[in-house]
């Protein structure tokens, strides 16, 4: 047998189990073997039976006075009585008769589960039990529980890799063997072993320790060989001019807040510099980050060179645009400017093309297709990217090609980076943080709906739209599932122009093309829309001052990161606003959502949904073993301070990424990262 063997050729293993593997994704034997417990039961105590406390237990015992009989209901239920020196206690299963050929009496068994209090006596129902000669794999051990489905469950996948654990041996590192002994970690294939079938805890810790380092490695490795990268380019300085930053103030329809004046001033400093700007302004939705942006284009288009600023939609780059605009134009600088976006006509396109390749200085917005619609770019030195993380290695590097050097990059996020975040996997990018709000702000309040407040929920939802006010109801799917369903768009649009017959209803949502949402969003910021329902569509940007009411059906289904931003699409005029979650008649708030309503710092709500979440989740794509758990925590420090270790000893031993497969596909998709989930 080797590791790349499909598991239907075990012996053995019949149709039945083969689909139920292959229902997990696991095709190969190392499939398997990485497919990692979700967690672990701790059965490995074993008590006699006099000491049972109520609980998850093992015990080691004799069984006799086996019965089975079918209960009124039409179950079968089979008992048992098991003894060990010190007393007795009863064993029941539901639906299970083998169990009475199958049990031999007067043979010791382990015998592990919940030991509770039913129908007025204790015991255990639906008990593992193992004869205590062989060796246990269910029950007098620490157990693990893999993802199940309906066709799957963890005894049978346990069954299976019991059968293949020998092969863990086979298992090769692909991290150089001289850092993992060097640095004291098990060997990948002693881990592996270890996480499926641990005898100690310690045992267990230590194995997973081992995967912590094998997801954080890459990572560190991927940002180290950035960073080395990026010592190495060079990019165009940008002269600081204090008097253009003093004139652009000056004209300003208000004063910028401190936090806005640091960080434009760490900007500057970073594109006087040679060496390309890699920096994320992290701020709340309204924190003011797009004057903080334009202050940077300013200086870059008044030294001669052009910009790229770049909006993940076309709406969004409309709106900044506007805003573009109206900054520019007090310096007498808006000729510089244009707009460019895809749903304009072919001819228009061209036009504005072919007068931004005349120019020296230009100042372009647009989305994402910015970089490739035929704009010469060779004196762009800085690109600016709207809501997004950081840019990925490849993009940045096209993009050298095309100016023969790196531009400076200004990313700008509502959706911070957790510090242990930003600290290990995003430390090749310099942190701004926006922290205080302009002073105009009003707070939104926030307030969880249950089906008994919905009344006060309708009083205000009513009060804002008859004063004139705007609402949006978010909605997590489109289509209505089943008639269970009460969170879809479909089912919540009707059910809203219906209720609110005087005021307009619309809904905006992915499956309209481009030029549809395009009008609809139109109709909503002119105020001809009043309610608009929506799907997560809306979540970056938009900025409809009139809007002071967000209402999110199917809250439990969203992280909170996404809950702040979508929040943060009222509140940005000069009223009173206000987000309400719906919870539906079952359902208990969560405490994440008990959380959300208390906090409306999006810094502080960060770290919670990653103290929640974990990296995993927050960070999915580097998450590997399907459905296994997400090993890597990041406040570990000991593991942290032993990877960044482990790097050093990578590049001065010399080594190669390339040399390791597996390692450079995950630099690779470490390097790829550029935004949270
Ligand atoms: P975001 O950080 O969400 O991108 P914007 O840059 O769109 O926020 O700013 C939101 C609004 O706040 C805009 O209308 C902008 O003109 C305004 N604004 C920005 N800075 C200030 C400030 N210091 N004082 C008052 N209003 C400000
Ligand atoms: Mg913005």
């Amino acid at each position: 047998m080797k590791l790349t063997d499909q598991i239907s050729d075990l012996p053995g293993i019949g149709p039945k189990l083969t689909e139920g593997l292959m229902s997990l994704g696991l095709k190969t034997i190392n499939d398997l073997l990485f497919f990692l417990p979700r967690k672990y039961d701790d059965y490995s105590l074993i008590i006699p039976i006099k000491l049972l406390k109520p609980g998850q237990v093992t015990v080691k015992a004799k069984l006799s006075n086996i019965k089975t009989r079918r209960s009124s209901r039409g179950l079968t239920i089979t008992e048992a009585l098991a003894s060990d020196e010190t007393n007795s206690l009863k064993l029941v299963w539901f639906n299970q008769p083998y169990r009475q050929k199958s049990i031999k009496s007067c043979q010791e068994y382990f015998i592990s589960g919940v030991y509770k209090l039913s129908n007025r006596q204790f015991s255990i129902i639906n008990p593992a039990i193992e004869l205590a000669s062989d060796i246990p794999i269910n029950s007098a051990r620490i157990i693990p529980i893999y993802k199940e489905n309906k066709i799957i469950n963890s005894r049978l996948i346990r069954a299976t890799m019991a059968q293949v654990l020998p092969l863990t041996t086979e298992i090769k590192e692909y991290i150089p063997t001289k850092i993992v002994t060097n640095l004291k970690f098990l060997p990948l294939s002693k881990a592996v072993h270890q996480l499926h079938y641990p005898q100690t805890n310690q045992q267990l810790a230590e194995a997973k320790k081992r995967f912590q380092f094998n997801e954080l490695f890459p990572i560190l490795l991927a940002n180290e060989l950035t960073n080395r990268e990026r010592l190495k380019q060079k990019s165009t300085v940008v002269p600081f001019d204090v008097d253009l930053a003093r004139f652009f103030v000056s004209k300003l329809p208000f004063t910028l807040t401190d936090d806005q004046r640091r960080v434009i001033w760490q900007i500057y400093q970073d594109m006087q510099a040679s060496l390309p700007m890699n920096r994320l302004v992290e701020g709340d939705v309204g924190s003011g980050k797009t004057v903080v942006a334009v202050m940077a284009a300013v200086m870059a288009l008044s030294a001669g060179f052009k910009v790229a600023f770049m909006a993940p939609t076309e709406l969004l780059a409309k709106q900044h645009a506007t805003t573009v605009a109206k900054l520019l134009k007090p310096l007498g600088m808006d000729s510089w400017f244009t707009l460019l976006t895809g749903s304009m006509g072919v001819k228009q396109k061209k036009d504005i093309i072919a007068a931004v390749n005349k120019q020296s200085k230009s100042f372009v917005v647009g989305t994402h297709s910015l970089l490739t619609c035929g704009i010469d770019w060779s004196n762009l030195v800085l690109i600016i990217i709207d809501e997004q993380h950081r840019f990925g290695v490849d993009q940045r590097m096209s993009l050298q090609k095309q100016a023969g050097y790196l531009p400076h990059f200004l990313s700008t996020t509502a959706t911070p980076i957790p510090r242990s975040l930003a600290l290990t996997i995003f430390n090749d990018l310099d942190l701004s943080r926006l922290k205080s709000m302009p002073s105009n702000r009003k707070a939104i309040k926030s307030d969880l709906i249950s089906p008994a407040k919905y009344r006060h929920f309708r009083e205000i939802l009513n009060h804002e739209l008859t004063n004139g006010r705007q609402a949006y109801i978010v909605c997590p799917n489109i289509h209505q599932k089943d008639d269970q369903d009460r969170v879809s768009l479909e089912y919540i649009y009707e059910h809203y122009s219906k209720q609110l017959p005087l005021f307009k209803v619309a809904m905006i949502h992915g499956q309209l093309s481009s030029d549809e949402q395009t009008q609809i969003m139109e109709d909503f910021i002119n105020n001809k829309i009043k309610v608009l329902i929506a799907t997560t569509v809306i979540e970056v940007g938009v900025d409809v001052a009139n809007a002071s009411v967000m209402v999110i059906y199917g809250p439990e289904r969203f992280g909170l990161a996404q809950l702040h931003q979508l929040r943060g699409r009222v509140g940005r005029g000069v009223h009173n606003s206000f987000c309400f979650l719906m919870l539906n008649d079952s359902l208990e708030p969560i405490n994440r959502l008990r959380q959300f309503v208390n906090i409306s710092d999006g810094f502080e709500l960060s770290e919670l949904d990653l103290a929640l979440r974990g990296p995993g989740a927050v960070y999915g794509k580097l998450q590997h073993g399907k459905g296994g758990i997400n090993l890597l925590t990041l406040d570990d420090h000991d593991l942290i301070q032993q990877t960044k270790q482990a790097v050093a000893m990578f590049f001065d031993n010399k080594e190669k990424v390339v040399k390791y497969k597996q390692l450079a596909k995950r630099v690779e998709a470490a390097q790829q990262l550029t935004n949270l989930n």
